[in-house]
């Protein structure tokens, strides 16, 4: 049997881009510990890991902007909810996609 070649793994490092990357960088340079978690509400801490989260989900037409800081784990959970929700209820998505075009033409942001 011939070797097997060993294949080297790409790490996903930013898997929105390297735009979504550098902008998460700028949002954790203002940073400050104990800053609310726009979901959850909670303090969010320096050792939490900390995504860039979508205000308008881009699959609801958010796009790439804007970006706020919030748990990886209130962000992921938001996705997912709202990507099984896109999966069983398509009634309930067309509701919730007109509810974020009402908030992004309404929004100072
Ligand atoms: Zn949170």
């Amino acid at each position: 049997m011939a070797p097997r070649r060993a294949t080297r793994r790409r790490k996903p490092q930013a898997p929105y881009g390297a735009a979504h990357a550098r902008a998460r960088q700028e949002l954790l340079a203002a940073f400050r510990d104990g800053q609310r978690c726009p979901r959850c509400g909670k303090p969010m801490r320096a050792w939490q890991k900390l995504d860039a989260g979508h205000v308008i989900p881009r699959m609801l037409g958010g796009g790439l902007g804007p970006l706020r800081l919030e748990h990886a784990r209130c962000n992921r959970a938001a996705g997912a909810r709202l990507g099984n929700a896109a999966r069983s209820k398509r009634a309930q998505v067309a509701g919730m996609k007109a509810a974020a075009a009402r908030k992004a033409r309404s929004a100072k942001w």
